[in-house]
């Protein structure tokens, strides 16, 4: 049977595609993308010309089954998305998980991803987080979806959308508290990258004030619910105040 290989793609930034997604798009009989005529043009700006086959959310069950049937015919397929890497807030997870299971090679080209990306520039603690992806559209779910979260201690990553991003944030402000440190990655790797921090109501401030704060593509971080900002820091104000302590207590 063929590969199928899943292939990330730039964020926004071209450079950013790899030598080996280059030489795998140019390699397989078949691309299966997210929005045919979006990848059609990396394609083209590639000098790459290949058979495409759309996978959406909607029908990502009967192509996966189509793309299957490429595979058994021996056939090397590439999944990509619009951006970043497939399966992640992407279309993916239906077609791997049943080649997997069909007993195909599944093979990752790695590349950008939205969420890495963002937390290796963020300075907030990586050593757990918790993605939660897209927040629900409307209000009540989105808050619904925010209140298990409060006590989370690991670092929060959420994807937003421009239209979104002011009502998000708020939400965010509201249910997980203002004063919790945000960092908030904004049109990352392109042109107007932009990195907002702060407690959550001055990061809101900024957004609200920054005539371009709400276009573009957003990462949002928010610092886990147990790991105070600096750590380390109010270890060292407790020696110091154990130390008066003592000292006051000293003839
Ligand atoms: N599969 C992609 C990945 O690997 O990150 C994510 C796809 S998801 C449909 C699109 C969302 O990713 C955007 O709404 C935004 O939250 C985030 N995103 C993608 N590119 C970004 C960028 N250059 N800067 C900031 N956020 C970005």
């Amino acid at each position: 049977g063929g590969t199928l290989y899943v292939v990330a793609t730039p964020i926004g930034n071209l450079d950013d595609l790899s030598p080996r997604a280059t030489r795998t798009l140019a390699h397989v009989d078949v691309v299966a993308a997210e929005d045919t005529r979006h990848s059609g043009r990396l394609l083209s700006h590639l000098g790459i010309q290949k058979r495409m086959i759309a996978l959406h959310d909607h029908n990502e069950k009967d192509r996966a089954a189509g793309i299957l049937a490429e595979l058994k015919a021996g056939r090397d397929v590439a999944l990509i998305s619009d951006a970043g890497t497939p399966l992640i807030s992407d279309p993916g997870y239906v077609l791997v998980r049943d080649a997997r299971a069909a007993g195909y090679r599944v093979s990752p080209i790695p590349g950008p991803c939205a969420l890495v990306v963002a937390l290796s520039a963020a300075g907030l603690p990586t050593d757990r987080f918790l993605y939660v992806g897209f927040l629900p559209a409307k209000r009540s779910g989105r808050r619904a979806s925010l209140e298990p979260l409060a006590s989370e201690p690991a670092t929060l990553v959420f994807y937003e959308s421009p239209h979104r991003i002011l009502e998000s944030v708020r939400d965010i402000a509201e249910v997980l508290g203002e004063d919790r440190e945000m960092v908030l990655g904004r049109e990352i790797t392109k042109t107007f990258e932009t990195f907002y921090s702060g407690s959550i109501a001055e990061v809101l401030a900024e957004l609200e004030q920054d005539p371009h704060g709400t276009r573009g593509e957003f990462v949002v971080m928010v610092r886990g619910a147990m790991a105070q900002p600096g750590n380390d820091d109010a270890a060292t104000m407790d020696v110091d105040r154990v130390l008066r302590v003592l000292l006051a207590e000293l003839p």
